[in-house]
């Protein structure tokens, strides 16, 4: 796997020279493949390694670990009204914002289109609930510039938060967020449900209900 040699005798400057080049290019390279183009958080790939990572330490360490699915309501509606570039612009604040609000910990990736994965290590259901109410607020409170067209959209998102306990797998972890998602869709948008199993049966619970 060499990339590049020096011969002896060599001046300290050119190994340092070919280094630095050796760990810029490196860098280019994880960042194309670990990072969405347009909204420059993590992709969709970076995720599915992230969560399986993070389900296996939580399975060791028994900590709690959270998982937040997050989808922007109405969005094709802000492509059709304003155009495609109005709506890209809405994408990267959306996940500027949600970057900006999460700890050094935690990660948001964009898990397709206008949907958005919160990974939340070493934090309780209740923690993770209480977390994205505020990211909700936020963001329902936000203007997107749209510098392109001199307008500002706002824009409002629907959450899914599960957690681990009692979760077998990151693949259960996962769709059980996406299922507290769908129903904070069904129940009017603009809201956080939180995934709840029930003994007869799983079901989704709105946030504080
Ligand atoms: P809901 O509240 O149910 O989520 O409604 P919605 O309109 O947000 O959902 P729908 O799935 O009908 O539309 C999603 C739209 O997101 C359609 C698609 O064109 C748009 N979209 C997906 N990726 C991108 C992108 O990268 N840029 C832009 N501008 N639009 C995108
Ligand atoms: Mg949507
Ligand atoms: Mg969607």
């Amino acid at each position: 796997g060499a990339d590049d040699y020096v011969t002896y005798p060599f001046e300290s400057a050119e190994l340092m020279q070919k280094v630095t080049n050796a760990m810029d290019k490196s860098r280019l390279i994880r960042e194309h493949t670990l990072i969405d183009k347009l909204t420059n958080v993590y992709n969709r790939g970076y995720f599915d390694l992230f969560i399986r990572k993070e389900f296996r330490r939580h399975s060791r360490s028994k900590r709690a670990l959270s998982l937040v699915m997050t989808d922007i309501d109405f969005f094709k509606k802000v492509n059709d009204t304003y155009g495609h570039q109005a709506g890209d612009a809405v994408l990267r604040t959306v996940a500027g914002l949600l970057k900006d609000q999460l700890r050094d910990t935690d990660i948001v990736a964009r898990y397709g289109g206008e949907e958005f994965a919160l990974v939340l290590p070493e934090t309780s259901e209740s923690a993770a609930v209480k977390l994205t109410e505020n990211l909700r607020k936020k963001i329902e409170s936000v203007v997107c510039p749209v510098e392109e067209k001199n307008l500002e959209l706002s824009v409002t998102m629907s959450f899914g938060v599960s957690s681990s306990k009692g979760v077998k797998s990151s693949a259960d972890l996962i769709s059980n967020a996406d299922s507290a998602l769908y129903q904070a869709k069904k129940d009017g948008r603009n809201r956080v449900c939180q995934y709840k199993s029930t003994k007869k049966g799983d079901a989704v619970k709105k946030a504080g209900s």
